[in-house]
C-alpha cells in the first residue's frame, strides 16, 4: 500500500530549489534581481569556475536589518508581497520569497549586509539552509552575498552541470541580460579574475546597449521608440543587412524584466517582412513599459514568461515601433500610414498575429475582429531619438549616426548629404511627416552607365552607387503588385499556352484557383496531365509563364506557408522576379534611369528576398584604395 509522507521542510526546499536554481546562471539572475529590488545603483558580480565554486554579488542597495538578515533564507520570506491583492500588480523582480531559501539549501552562503542608517552590519553563514553563524560586523551600506560550492549536497544535480566554461558563459549571458534591462544601474561582471562587461548605469539605453553588446553590434542598430495608449516602447532593432542565424540577439524587457515572448518576437520579425532573408533573424533590444497591472509575471517559476492582458495592443506597439525604425522615419514627429498601406499591413499582420498567438496559447484564439480597430490605432507617435549629452552618451551616439549613414548612403541621401553648400542642401529631398512614401525629388545624381549588364552606376556627390538592376526592379514590381491590393490585372493571351504538370501540381493549382485568379492567372485543367494558361499577370512575358507556374506550384506545395498572406507574397515574388529586367540583358537607358531614381529616392532598399539592391563606394574609400590618403 502506498503510504503518504509529509516531506520534511529540507526535502521540500531541495525540490523547490530545483525549480528556481537550475544552474549557476540562475543563482546569478536571482541575486542580481534582489539587488535591483533593493534599489542598488552599482552591482558587482564575481564568479569562479563557471560559478560552481564561487559566486559573489555585491550591491549598494538598501541592505537588511539584523532581524531580516536572519529570516531572509526562510522559504516564503519576502518583503515584497504583503497579501494576495498585491499579486495583481507586481512591481518588483522577486515576490515569492523562494530564491534565497532555494539557493541556501544547495550551497554554502556567506552574507554581509548593512541597512542604511544602521551603525553596524550583520554577517551570516548559512549551511544547507540552516544558519550556522550570525554576528555583527563592520561593512558598507548594501549587501554582499557569496555562494560557495553550489549543489555540493545534491550529487544528482551536480552530474547535470556542463563544463565550467559552458556554465560560466551561461552566467555571463544571464547577467548581461539582467544588466541590459536596467540602463540606470551600473553592472560589472568579473569572471575568473577578468572583467567580462561593465555598464555605466547612466540611465541611457544607448550607452547601456553599446557597452554590453559591443561596438560591432551597436553599429547595426536603429533606434526605435513609440508611445501607445498605455504602453511605451523603446530600444533598438538591427539593420536588415545584419540578419542573424538565430534569435540570440533578441532581448525583450517588460518593466525591466527580461522575458521570452513569441508574441514580441513575431511583432518585431513581422516588421522585417520582405526585407530580411528567409531564415535570418533581426537583432532587437526592446523595452516595454506598461502598468504592472496589465501584465502577469506570475506564470512561470523563473518568471521568464509573462502574460499580457491585451496582447494585440502590445503587438501593435512593438510592430509599429520596429517598422518606423526600419523605414527611417525616426526624425518625424508623427507617422501616419495612408489608408491603403494601413489596410494592407493590417491584413498581413492579422494573419501573422493569428498564426503566432494560436501556437502560443492553444485553445484560445484571440479576437482578430478587433484588428478592425487598428485603423484608429494606425497613428503612432515616434519620439525623437533621445540621445543625451553626457560624454559617454556622446561617444555612444556616434555609432548610431554612423549606422544611419550606412543605410542612407545608398538609399536616402536626404539624411546624410555629403558636405554641400546650404543652397544645395535645401534642394535635398526631405521626408515629410505624415507622408507614407517620401514625397521627394531625387537629389542631383548622374547616371554613369551600366556595367556587366548587371549593375547600374550612379554618381551622387562623393559617392559611387552600384545598383543591382534586377533586384531593384524586382522590388519595384513587387511593391506595385502589392499596392494593387492583391487584385492584379491579368493580360489575356491571344493564343493560350498548354503546359504539362504533375498530378500533384495540378491539384495545387486547383486548390489555389481563387488566389491565382486574383493574382492575374487564368488557368484551367487540360486533360489529366496539363493545364491551359489563358491569362498571365500583366507585365510578365508569356514565354516565362510555364516556368512561373512550376515555381509557384513548388512554393505552394512545400506546405510551409503559415498564412494566405505568405502564399500571396511568394507568388508575387515569382511574378516580380519574372517580370523584372534580367541581369545579362541589355537595358534601355530610360529604364535604367527609372530604377536609379527609385533607389536614390529611397523607395527601394531590399529585393523581396531581403538582399540589398545597392552598394555605395565613397570617395574616401576609393582614395584609400589608391593610397591617395592613408
Ligand atoms: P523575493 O526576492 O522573492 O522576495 P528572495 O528569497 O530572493 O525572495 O529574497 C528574500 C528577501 O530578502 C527579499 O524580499 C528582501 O527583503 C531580502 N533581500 C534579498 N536580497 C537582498 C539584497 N540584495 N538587498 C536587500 N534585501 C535583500
Ligand atoms: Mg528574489
Amino acid at each position: 500500500m502506498p503510504e503518504i509522507n509529509i516531506l520534511s521542510p529540507h526535502v521540500a526546499d531541495l525540490i523547490a530549489a530545483g525549480e528556481v536554481v537550475e544552474r549557476p546562471a540562475s543563482v546569478i539572475k536571482e541575486l542580481i534581481e534582489n539587488s535591483f529590488d533593493a534599489g542598488a545603483k552599482n552591482i558587482t558580480i564575481e564568479l569562479k569556475n563557471g560559478g560552481m565554486t564561487y559566486i559573489r554579488v555585491t550591491d549598494d542597495g538598501c541592505g537588511m536589518l539584523p532581524e531580516d538578515a536572519g529570516v531572509c533564507f526562510l522559504r516564503h520570506a519576502t518583503s515584497k508581497l504583503k497579501n494576495e491583492r498585491s499579486l495583481e500588480a507586481i512591481g518588483t523582480m522577486g515576490f515569492r520569497g523562494e530564491a534565497l531559501a532555494a539557493i541556501s539549501s544547495v550551497s554554502r552562503i556567506e552574507m554581509i549586509t548593512r541597512r542604511k542608517g544602521s551603525v553596524e552590519g550583520t554577517r551570516v553563514l548559512v549551511e544547507a539552509g540552516e544558519i550556522a553563524e550570525m554576528s555583527p560586523c563592520g561593512c558598507p551600506v548594501g549587501t554582499t552575498i557569496i555562494v560557495r560550492d553550489l549543489f555540493h549536497n545534491t550529487p544528482a544535480r551536480l552530474k547535470f552541470m556542463k563544463s565550467d566554461r559552458a556554465e560560466g558563459s551561461a552566467c555571463t549571458a544571464f547577467a548581461l541580460r539582467c544588466a541590459l534591462g536596467r540602463p540606470e544601474v551600473s553592472v560589472r561582471l568579473i569572471r575568473d579574475g577578468k572583467e567580462e562587461f561593465f555598464s555605466p548605469g547612466d540611465g541611457k539605453i544607448s550607452s547601456c546597449a553599446y557597452s554590453l553588446l559591443g561596438r560591432e553590434q551597436a553599429l547595426d542598430l536603429l533606434e526605435m521608440s513609440a508611445q501607445g495608449e498605455d504602453v511605451s516602447v523603446a530600444g533598438y532593432v538591427g539593420s536588415p543587412k545584419a540578419g542573424h542565424g538565430n534569435r540570440a540577439k533578441q532581448f525583450f524587457f517588460v518593466n525591466g524584466r527580461c522575458i521570452k515572448s513569441a508574441l514580441l518576437q513575431a511583432a518585431v520579425e513581422q516588421a522585417y517582412r520582405n526585407t530580411l532573408l528567409t531564415g535570418r533573424y533581426p537583432a532587437a533590444v526592446c523595452y516595454l513599459t506598461l502598468s504592472p497591472a496589465s501584465v502577469d509575471v506570475n506564470v512561470h517559476p523563473a518568471k521568464t514568461e509573462v502574460k499580457f492582458r491585451d496582447e494585440r495592443r502590445i503587438f501593435d506597439a512593438v510592430y509599429y515601433a520596429a517598422l518606423s525604425a526600419l523605414t527611417g522615419e525616426k526624425p518625424s514627429a508623427e507617422i501616419k500610414l495612408s489608408h491603403t498601406t494601413a489596410k494592407a499591413l493590417s491584413a498581413s499582420k492579422k494573419d501573422f498575429f493569428k498564426s503566432t498567438s494560436s501556437c502560443e496559447s492553444p485553445g484560445k484564439s484571440p479576437s482578430t475582429e478587433k484588428s478592425a480597430g487598428f485603423s484608429s490605432a494606425h497613428t503612432i507617435i515616434a519620439e525623437k531619438p533621445k540621445i543625451g549629452s553626457s560624454p559617454t552618451a556622446e561617444h555612444i551616439s556616434k555609432p548610431q549616426e554612423a549606422c544611419q549613414l550606412r543605410l542612407c548612403d545608398s538609399v536616402r541621401p536626404s539624411y546624410s548629404p555629403p558636405a554641400r553648400s546650404e543652397k544645395e542642401t535645401d534642394k535635398s529631398p526631405r521626408i515629410e511627416p505624415g507622408s507614407e512614401v517620401a514625397s521627394v525629388t531625387p537629389a542631383d545624381f548622374r547616371l554613369v552607365g551600366e556595367t556587366m549588364k548587371t549593375y547600374i552606376l550612379v554618381e551622387q556627390g562623393d559617392n559611387l552607387i552600384l545598383i543591382d538592376k534586377h533586384a531593384a526592379h524586382e522590388r519595384m514590381i513587387f511593391d506595385r503588385l502589392k499596392s494593387q491590393g492583391h487584385e492584379i490585372m491579368s493580360q489575356t493571351l491571344l493564343s493560350p499556352v498548354t503546359t504539362k504538370l504533375s498530378t500533384a501540381d495540378i491539384e495545387i493549382i486547383e486548390r489555389n484557383g481563387k488566389l491565382l485568379s486574383r493574382l492575374g492567372f487564368e488557368i484551367d485543367p487540360y486533360g489529366d496531365d496539363s493545364v491551359i494558361l489563358r491569362g498571365v499577370p500583366a507585365d510578365t512575358d508569356v514565354s516565362d509563364a510555364p516556368a512561373m507556374i512550376e515555381e509557384i506550384c513548388d512554393k505552394l506545395g512545400r506546405g510551409s506557408r503559415v498564412s494566405e498572406a505568405d502564399s500571396v507574397d511568394e507568388i508575387l515574388h515569382t511574378v516580380a522576379c519574372k517580370a523584372a529586367i534580367k541581369a545579362g540583358w541589355s537595358t534601355a537607358q530610360a529604364e535604367l534611369m527609372k530604377i536609379a531614381e527609385a533607389v536614390i529616392r529611397g523607395e527601394v532598399k531590399y529585393c523581396p528576398h531581403g538582399r540589398p539592391v545597392s552598394v555605395t563606394l565613397t570617395k574616401k574609400h576609393l582614395d584609400k584604395e589608391f593610397s591617395r590618403i592613408v
